[in-house]
């Protein structure tokens, strides 16, 4: 029988693009068709409902339970009209993905008929049978279930004929049992903290809105192919394979031409991510052979997190329409470039200020400054918390490579920031401030409006300023974005309060107010410099001044995770009220718990791969070279013949040294991973799981990747990294 890497070559390199139809509308008409966004509220609801339902969610005004019959009743219209009759609780457990638990619209009318039905009280409150979600024991210490409540500030949604209501996930006591919970509180304490650091600068302001605009890197894999490969169907990476003699070496694929099929599969997202209301701006070719990238423009950040876990699971989706399987894993494949998420964030105002960029006048730089600076103090005070936002299984893989931010959390600035944050450092006191009584003269130098400058653009730094906002790289390519934007919001708002409180005890002692602005500024670009760092991320110096510079250089996944629990952490979430030490702990539990699945996960598909194909396959190629040999003994005679046939003979015992050595390795990874199962605390398995079971699967593919390089590539069963990667 033909094995079945052949049949899914032949099968995927058949494949032509899917035809997409292309709307009669232009984009700008099918944008948000699918989404009761305020033109739909303003249709669908009263003045006085509208009126309300707008208060909520621009202004956080309480939400009126009263109102909440009529909101579902017209939500319910326009889903009707829409052919809908599901409707569900959307939300975000800690599990990374989303969850839904879809009901009909039908009820008993008591008469033995039946009625579609949508209160307000199935739109506000949900008890989805929770307990398979991941709690780390919150549920079961406060035997309390979990319920979903609706987000108002988050449109619902029509996918296919459901309504989706994107909700929040709590315990009945109140913690948080998943992401979206503690990113409004973050989001919250940061509207505030920089609200009032606004007022130094401009009265007017009401509001400060986190805005966050990701890019999102996947691959593109045939579905015939992945389908031939058990790791990458299973963990979501390859577990093995041989490099390919040609990979991203050239160049080539970057922003190169979009094959084809991909082409295909992009326009059709785009199409259903428009209509989702998602607005998708940009898409091109990475640096890596079927690597590619999507990028809408940039919104708040609640709903730019929303509207990225629901274009991860549009993305595959369509990509099975179009016979593809999308890969989000931070690095499906060795040796060439992961995936990762940049998170483009920065602050603006109601009044459409933004915080992060520089302005006209003196006043708009000095606040520029302030948010600047003050940013950096929150990322530099919590480092390692940033980083462990960010980390996990998948990641880990990715930071510390060759190619992406490195596992030290550090912030490029670009010269002329670096050259203003000098100058006020090293200017005295009299120079820089007052001159004249109420009119102030800041002497800060010219800032440029436009900042960005791609030759000041640097690829190695995790946090890089880029003109009016900063870049997390470090966000990983199948990450809820917002465990960054938790900790990366409520670190600001935490500098931004302290900030506040400094500046307003020199005030209360006399000072003129930007005079004492200046000076808690020029006091903390002192204290967080050793976070600013513009030169090579990647090389081995930097590891050892981020070390001296005391930044965290952690690079063991479930040891990062305990920044979490530091108490400066502890400290910030609970005074920022976006999360209590009891949350934290139990989300930590998860964290551990998630980090040893997935390596336990790991090594059981890497031992029945290594078992049942790579073995079975080098040793049916064995015999086929000793049947070979002991053919060319019986023509020319022992003598010659060994002489003949040194090369298979080599052959024969490499292959026989290699596959007894792959056979103790998979031995010695059951084993480690049964010592590791038996210890019960969840963070010491999960720090056993990557001390001694992960090691050992590298080790182990060493040998395995060998001898796909001398196995009869007719035999070999698994797709090759050349087929997996340039086929499309
Ligand atoms: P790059 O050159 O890094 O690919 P792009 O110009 O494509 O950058 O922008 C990347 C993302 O950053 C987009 O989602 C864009 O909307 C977003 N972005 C632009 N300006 C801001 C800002 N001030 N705050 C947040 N995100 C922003
Ligand atoms: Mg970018």
């Amino acid at each position: 029988m033909e094995n079945l890497r052949f049949q899914a070559v032949e099968k995927a390199s058949e494949k032509r693009p899917v035809e997409v139809i292309t709307p009669t509308d232009r984009p700008s008409e099918y944008f948000g068709k699918k989404v009761f966004n305020r033109a739909k509220m303003y249709k669908y609801l009263s003045r006085e409902v509208y009126d309300k339902l707008i208060d909520v969610i621009d202004n956080g005004a309480e939400l009126d339970r009263s109102i909440a019959d009529e909101i579902a009743k017209g939500m319910k219209q326009w889903a009707d009209e829409n052919g809908v009759t599901h409707y569900t609780h959307w939300f975000q457990p800690l599990t990374e993905g989303t969850a839904e638990k879809h009901d009909s619209f039908i009820e008993h009318d008591g008469k033995g008929g039946m009625i579609e039905e949508f209160s307000g009280k199935l739109l506000v409150q949900q008890e989805p049978d929770a307990s398979s979600f991941p709690s780390g024991g919150i549920r079961s210490t406060f035997e309390a279930r979990g319920y979903s409540a609706w987000d108002p500030t988050s449109p619902v949604f029509i996918i296919d004929d459901t309504l989706c209501i994107p909700t929040i996930f709590i315990s009945y006591t109140g913690e948080a049992l998943d992401y979206k919970a503690p990113l409004l509180r973050a989001l919250h304490a940061v509207n505030v903290a920089a609200t009032n650091v606004c007022h130094y600068f401009y009265p007017d302001v009401k509001k400060v809105i986190s805005n966050l605009g990701w890019e999102q890197e996947y691959f593109l894999v045939d579905s015939a192919l992945y389908a031939a490969r058990p790791d990458l169907r299973l963990t979501g990476r390859t577990l093995m394979g041989h490099s390919s003699a040609k990979d991203q070496q050239m160049d080539d694929h970057y922003f190169a031409t979009i094959p084809e099929r991909v082409q295909a599969f992009m326009k059709d997202l785009e199409i259903q991510a428009l209509e989702l209301g998602i607005p998708v701006k940009t898409r091109h070719n990475e640096v890596a052979p079927n690597q590619f990238e999507c990028a809408p423009i940039f919104e708040e950040t609640n709903l730019a997190v929303d509207h990225n876990m629901l274009l991860m699971s549009l993305m595959k989706k369509v990509a099975h329409k179009h016979g593809f399987e999308v890969l989000l894993h931070e690095k499906p494949f060795d040796g060439i470039n992961g995936s990762g998420k940049h998170n483009n964030w920065s602050l603006s105002t109601d009044t459409g200020i933004l915080l992060h960029g520089p302005g006209k006048t003196p006043t708009d730089n000095l606040r520029f400054v302030v948010f600047i600076v003050e940013t950096l103090m929150g990322v530099y005070r919590h480092n390692g918390l940033l980083k462990a936002s960010i980390m996990d299984a998948g990641n880990a893989h990715r930071l510390g490579a060759n190619e992406a931010p490195p596992a030290i959390i550090s912030s490029f600035l670009g010269k002329t920031v670096s050259d203003v944050l000098d100058h006020i450092t090293e200017s005295d006191k009299d120079a820089l401030v007052i001159k004249g009584k109420e009119g102030v003269e800041i002497d800060i130098p010219e800032i440029p409006n436009i900042l960005r400058d791609n030759t000041d653009r640097n690829r190695t730094s995790p946090f890089a300023f880029t003109g009016n906002r900063f870049e997390f790289r470090a966000v990983g390519s199948e990450a809820n974005c917002a465990s960054a934007q938790i900790v990366l919001n409520t670190a600001v708002a935490e500098a931004l309060t302290d900030f506040k409180t400094r500046v307003d005890a020199l005030i209360a002692k006399g000072e003129e107010k930007f005079a004492a602005i200046l000076s808690v500024v020029k006091e903390d670009i002192k204290t967080c410099a050793p976070i600013h760092f513009d030169g090579n991320g990647y090389s081995d110096e930097w590891v050892a001044e981020a070390e001296r510079r005391g930044l965290d250089t952690e690079k063991s996944c479930p040891v990062i995770f305990d920044r979490y629990l530091d108490d400066s952490s502890v400290k910030m979430f609970e005074s920022m009220k976006v999360m209590n030490r009891h949350e934290l702990e139990a989300r930590n539990e998860v964290k551990w718990e998630t980090y040893t699945k997935k390596i336990q996960i790991e090594a059981r598909v890497f031992g029945d791969l290594s078992m049942n194909h790579i073995i079975p396959v080098a040793t049916h190629y064995q015999s086929q070279l000793a049947k070979n040999v002991q053919s060319m003994v019986n023509i020319f005679g022992k003598d010659e013949a060994l002489k003949l046939a040194d090369r298979n003979i080599a052959l024969i015992r490499e292959i026989a040294e290699r596959t007894e050595t792959i056979e103790k390795g998979v031995d010695d990874l059951i084993n480690a991973r049964k010592v590791a199962n038996k210890i019960a605390d969840a963070r010491e398995r999960a720090v056993a799981y990557h001390d001694t079971v992960e090691p050992k699967l590298d080790k182990i593919r060493y040998h395995i990747d060998k001898l796909e390089l001398v196995v009869s590539d007719e035999l070999w069963t698994l797709p090759k990294y050349r087929e997996l990667l340039f086929i499309r």
